[in-house]
C-alpha cells in the first residue's frame, strides 16, 4: 500500500501562482495510478478562508473515500480562536485525520496543538527552514506528532534540512515528508541516522510529478520492509487513533486499521 502523504486539491482564491490559483486533480491522478500510488492525503491549497477551503477538500476526499485523506489546513492568525471549532467540523462532519499548518501563512500556535492533542491528530507543518521550532514543539507537545514537510525547507534550504534530520534523531514525535528534496544525500542521511520510521513519502502533488517524487525513495534502494514504513505504514501508524474513530463513526472497521 502506497500512501502519498501530501497533495493539494481544490481551488484557491488568489492569484500569485498554482499555489493559491487551483490545485487540479486529473493529472495528479493518472500520474498518481502509473506509479502504483493506491492513496493520497489531501489538503487544500493556500485560500483566504480555510473554512471554505476545507470544505471543498471535504467534497473531493467524500467522492472517492477509499482513495483520499482530508487534512483540515488553518491559519494560525486569522483562525485564532476558532482553530477548535474548524478542525472538530473537520474531524467529525468531513472525517479529516490531520492538521495542516504553513508557515506562509503564520507561525504555528499553541491552539493549534492543543486542537492537535484534543483530537489525537498529526499536524503536517510546512516550517519554510524555520527548523529550530521543532526543539519547542517537541518539548511542548510530545504526545503530538509533526509531519515537516519538504525536509524543512521546500526552498531547498540545505541548513535547515540538515537541522531538520537532528531534530528527527532526537525527537520521537518529530517525522519528516520527502515532497519535494532535491538533495538525494540528505535523503539518505535522514534514513541512515533517524531511521525509516521516521520519514514519509509525499509528493506535493498536483505541482510536483508523484511518480518523480517516488522514484527517489525507491532509488534509496531500502530493504522491503524500511521501504514500506516510509511509502505508507508510518503514516497509517501516525493516523491509526483518528482511522479507528473515523470507522467507528461511520459505523464500520475500515481493514486497513491496526
Ligand atoms: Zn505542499
Amino acid at each position: 500500500m502506497i500512501i502519498d502523504c501530501h497533495c493539494h486539491a481544490g481551488m484557491g482564491d488568489g492569484l500569485t501562482g498554482p499555489w493559491d490559483t487551483r490545485a487540479p486533480l486529473q493529472d495528479y491522478l493518472r500520474r498518481a495510478m502509473a506509479a502504483g500510488i493506491h492513496r493520497t492525503v489531501l489538503f487544500s491549497a493556500f485560500h483566504s478562508n480555510y473554512a471554505v477551503a476545507n470544505q471543498q477538500v471535504a467534497r473531493i476526499v467524500a467522492s472517492k473515500p477509499e482513495r483520499f485523506y482530508g487534512f483540515a489546513f488553518v491559519h494560525a492568525e486569522r483562525d485564532r480562536g476558532h482553530v477548535h471549532e474548524r478542525v472538530s467540523i473537520a474531524v467529525k462532519r468531513y472525517g479529516f485525520v490531520g492538521i495542516k499548518v504553513h508557515r506562509h501563512d503564520a507561525a504555528i500556535t499553541r491552539e493549534i496543538c492543543a486542537a492537535a492533542r484534543a483530537y489525537a491528530l498529526p499536524v503536517l507543518y510546512d516550517v519554510a527552514g524555520e527548523v529550530s521550532v521543532c526543539e519547542l514543539l517537541a518539548q511542548e507537545y510530545p504526545d503530538v506528532n509533526f509531519i515537516i514537510p519538504h525536509l524543512g525547507s521546500f526552498a531547498d534550504d540545505w541548513r535547515a534540512q540538515l537541522a531538520m534530520i537532528d531534530q528527527l534523531v532526537r525527537h520521537p514525535n518529530m517525522y519528516a515528508d520527502t515532497a519535494g528534496v532535491r538533495r538525494f544525500d540528505l535523503l539518505e542521511q535522514a534514513v541512515k541516522r533517524a531511521g525509516a520510521t521516521k520519514l514519509l513519502f509525499g509528493s506535493d502533488g498536483p505541482w510536483l510529478h508523484p511518480g518523480v517524487e517516488l522514484a527517489k525513495i525507491k532509488a534509496l534502494r531500502l530493504p522491503p520492509f524500511q521501504e514500506s514504513l516510509i511509502l505508507g505504514r508510518n503514516f497509517e501508524n501516525l493516523i491509526s487513533t483518528a482511522w479507528r474513530r473515523k470507522a467507528i463513526t461511520a459505523g464500520q472497521r475500515h481493514p486497513n486499521v491496526r
